[in-house]
């Protein structure tokens, strides 16, 4: 992997860590004629960029729920006992995020309520080009069961090997969670046929019985770089969670760490995407050294090794040498990983230093690839710095918050001085006059003298 000295540097910590160059905004104006083509012209589109990009001919749009029961009948038994217990462990989680509205009292007489109330119908996408993850249904579905949304529809792209429907431990992840509105389509196009629905700007011209997709809300999900992409450019139009791209990693480990757990999970992320970021930020030059030789026995044993190559030696990826763990916390927490692991001594007390992270896994024994499947954490994450300014998909994804404002006339009359006086220092008389009109007569608008 690449080595980055930092040691003896006194620079500031913004940019030292490397990241790919995703170009998000690149890809935007590649998929900008896909996501227009399928706001115009809707299921037409759909199926030209599915034959495109995904090399299946689509024969319809919805799965049918026939399809989705008996994917569910031949789940391997272990595949489905592990869905079950990521679900239980996810709704737990979930559950507590749930939001009671607020009543505040402002003054008497003059309450404002905080009703939580959760989006009408929302996408949830789910990831199938270079992996199938059926785990991305539970992390769609049950915060947004949680949240209470009325209407969810899952998205995942067509598989040649099942028929043109998407993959099969998917289908019956949703079939374990009640999910009966289902989509094979996938990328950008999925994107905006949740977006826009499958109609078309010109309506649907379709078979009266052809089952088409209606808009959404709020798309939610993780995806590649193209997915990425369409969610930004359907930011707007409706609600997206972040963008949770392609997967990182970052560790900051000290000696106390093993080399060859620290290795298995830089190459546990990197397995996602050649895209994918693994970095590592140690004290320990002795542990960099380790780690290294560990990757070189434990890539050439992994399944998708040339994936994982390119990831690791893309620049996105790295060791990183610091001086001490306070400059490699400065570090990490102006990177903002997706996926943040402390193994360190003292590991607790540095996670609760951090600032930005998507997610902080803690210790020897909390890896990323737990919270992939079963801590009962989210796995669908900021990535690219945006943890930052955003979180994680939970709960509060599909709410909003709704102010209810209540003042009864002594307390409207008891404001009304305040509202005058800054509506007319922002040079907005008429905002002062809808409070004092409820108090003094205003002038007659006329009428015969
Ligand atoms: P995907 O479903 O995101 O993308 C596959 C789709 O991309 C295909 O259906 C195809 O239509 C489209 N596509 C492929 N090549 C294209 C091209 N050249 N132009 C336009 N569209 C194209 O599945 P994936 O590719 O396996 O990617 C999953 C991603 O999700 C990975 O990058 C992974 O790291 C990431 N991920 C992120 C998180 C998170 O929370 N941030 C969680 C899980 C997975």
């Amino acid at each position: 992997m690449n080595r980055i000295d930092l040691r003896g540097s006194r620079r500031d910590p913004r940019g030292l860590l490397p990241r790919a160059q995703l170009d998000v905004a690149q890809a935007v104006e590649k998929i900008r004629p896909v996501v227009e083509a399928v706001r115009d012209h809707g299921y037409a589109a759909i199926r030209e960029a599915t034959e495109k990009f995904d090399g299946v001919r689509l024969e319809r749009l919805r799965v049918p729920v026939e399809a989705i029961t008996a994917a569910e009948k031949s789940l391997d038994p272990n595949v489905r006992a592990a869905l079950l217990v990521a679900i239980e462990r996810a709704r737990k989680v979930h559950a507590d995020q749930r939001r009671t509205d607020v009543t505040t009292q402002v003054v008497p007489g003059g309450t404002v309520t905080e009703r939580w109330v959760p989006v009408s119908r929302v996408g949830l996408y789910v990831p199938g080009g270079l992996a199938v993850l059926a785990s991305t249904v539970v992390m769609n579905v049950v915060p947004a069961q949680e949240a209470g949304v009325p209407s969810l529809v899952v998205a995942s792209p067509p598989q040649a090997s099942n028929g043109g429907l998407p993959d099969p431990t998917i289908l019956g992840a949703c079939a374990l969670l009640g999910v009966t509105e289902v989509y094979g389509v996938g990328g950008a196009q999925a994107i905006a046929m949740l977006g826009y629905g499958s109609a078309g700007r010109s309506g649907a011209d379709l078979a009266d019985d052809f089952e088409h997709c209606a808009p959404v809300d709020v798309i939610t999900g993780p995806g590649n770089i193209w997915v990425t992409a369409a969610k930004r450019l359907l930011q707007g139009t409706v609600g997206i969670d972040a963008e949770a791209g392609p997967t990182e990693i970052a560790i900051l480990a000290d000696d106390s760490a093993s080399p060859v757990h620290v290795a298995a999970d830089l190459i546990s992320q990197a397995e996602h995407d050649p895209l994918a970021a693994s970095v590592l930020v140690t004290d320990s030059p002795a542990l960099a050294d380790a780690v290294d030789l560990q990757l070189a026995v434990q890539v050439s044993a992994t399944k998708h090794e040339s994936r994982v190559r390119e990831s690791l030696s893309g620049k996105q990826s790295g060791i990183v040498l610091v001086d001490d763990l306070e400059q490699g916390l400065a570090i990490v927490d102006d990177y903002a990983a997706e996926h943040l692991e402390i193994q360190t001594r003292g590991a607790r007390e540095l996670a609760m230093r951090v600032r930005n992270a998507g997610a902080i896994f803690v210790g020897a024994y909390s890896p990323v690839s737990l919270g992939d499947y079963a801590a009962g954490s989210n796995h669908v994450l900021p990535t690219a710095g945006c943890a930052r300014h955003s979180s994680g998909l939970s709960v509060q994804s599909f709410l909003r918050g709704i102010h209810v404002i209540e003042y009864d006339e002594a307390a409207l009359r008891a404001s009304a001085p305040h509202v005058v006086a800054l509506a007319n220092a922002e040079d907005l008389p008429a905002h002062g006059q809808a409070v004092t009109a409820r108090f003094t007569e205003l002038p007659s608008s006329g009428g015969a003298a």
